[in-house]
């Protein structure tokens, strides 16, 4: 997440706003650290393995496997998979760096793809044109809160014989087809970010599947590849990345909020959709798709201009993201050629306020602003 710094009391509309999400689940909270100094219970236990349960019956699978980070549940899952060394992962390059960080992690090879003019998520396409007899899996990111194209990737994937994995960061609840993000690929991995639509108080992840073995490997990998049965035999090499007690009982506390949040950015897009000027739309949303939005994009060619426009009126932005990952300098040596369709939304895309507690008030105060700019209708 950007975090642009909050400047001093003039701040009329900020980017996100966690304070008011806090307040609505604070007494829970406040019970669920008492009873956890109670049992000292601090890393796994029947917290965590409750809110495992809960999060698979929320996104429609049979298993979550809860883990420390999004960055780890995405490098999880390409391992369990037995993706390394000498394989390629087809990544979008319009997407937050863990993407692409998580499978030079799992040892294997970030390719880069081009992503949809509309949508500005992967396009189906060039994921096809782009498989090699290297290529093990395509990670289809679910940006902005709304689903890629899955009819089409599922059928990309089967007939290359690759895995299909969602990276559904921002995606918590969206659907495509009726279908909840993290059920459709082999597996989704979540980041419980505390910007993230649902956050933890802290880091936390997760990594949804209804393949039992992935599951029993997942489980096994994120606790140093502890044998089910011994807890002093490794059959596998893994690593550290459990959940803390304390984060699984705040994401359980959340995740009865959800919905009503979900909806509540709904609304707020609903309303910037009616409200903008007619030449500053938010990015599409295919007709498939039932989107979550984690974040409002727009396009504008004067982005720089606008944003200081709003500045000055007390209005945060973000950039999401300002630089495509092929063109980030530790991964430009995976980079083929020029992805022109993400290097220009690059240039030209804002990030507007959007979280659950955003007023109508503050959407129209953000649109107001926009009429008023005099560089969103530059040409
Ligand atoms: C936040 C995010 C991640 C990484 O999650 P962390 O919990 O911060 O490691 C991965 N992919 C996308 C698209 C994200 O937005």
């Amino acid at each position: 997440m950007t975090a642009t710094a909050s400047r001093a009391t003039s701040i009329r509309v900020p980017f996100a706003d966690l304070q008011a999400q806090t307040a609505e689940v604070r007494p829970a909270l406040e019970s669920a650290w008492r009873d956890l100094l109670d049992t000292s219970r601090f890393v796994g236990g029947a917290t965590v393995e409750t809110f495992e349960h809960e999060w698979a019956d929320y996104c429609g699978t049979r298993f979550a496997v809860s883990v420390g980070n999004g960055t780890d549940s995405l490098t999880l899952i390409l391992r369990a998979l037995g993706i390394g060394p000498g394989d390629e992962v087809l990544v979008p390059t319009n997407t937050f760096i863990a993407t692409a960080e998580a499978v030079v992690l799992a040892g294997a090879t970030p390719r880069f793809v081009d992503v949809l003019p509309g949508t500005l998520l992967v396009d189906p396409a060039q994921v096809e044109a782009a498989v090699t007899p290297r290529t093990a899996a395509v990670v289809a990111v679910h940006l902005f809160g709304q689903m890629a194209d899955m009819t089409a990737l599922a059928a990309v994937a089967a007939r290359a014989g690759i895995a299909l994995v969602e990276d559904a960061a921002q995606a918590h609840g969206a659907t495509w087809e009726g279908q909840r993000a993290g059920s459709v690929g082999v597996a989704g991995s979540f980041s419980f970010y505390p910007g993230k639509n649902l956050g933890a108080n802290g880091d936390g992840g997760a990594i949804t599947t209804s393949d039992e073995c992935l599951a029993a490997r997942l489980r096994s990998m994120r606790d140093h590849g502890r044998s089910e049965t011994d807890r002093y035999v490794h059959d596998l090499i893994g690593t550290n990345s459990r959940l803390d007690a304390i984060q699984a009982a705040v994401l359980s506390a959340k995740l009865k909020r959800l919905d009503d949040w979900t909806a509540a950015r709904r609304r707020a897009v609903a309303l910037y959709r009616e409200e903008l000027p007619g030449t500053l739309q938010l990015v599409d949303e295919a007709p498939q798709a039932r989107g979550v939005h984690h974040l409002a994009v727009v396009r504008t060619a004067h982005r720089e201009e606008v944003m200081a426009e709003l500045a000055a009126a007390g209005i945060e932005t973000g950039i999401h993201y300002p630089v495509p990952c092929h063109l980030q300098e530790p991964y430009r040596e995976f980079a083929r050629e020029a992805l022109p369709v993400a290097e220009r939304a690059a240039r030209e895309i804002l990030s507007l306020p959007m979280f659950p507690h955003l007023t109508a008030a503050q959407v129209s105060f953000v649109c107001d602003a926009l009429h008023a700019s005099r560089a969103v209708d530059a040409r």
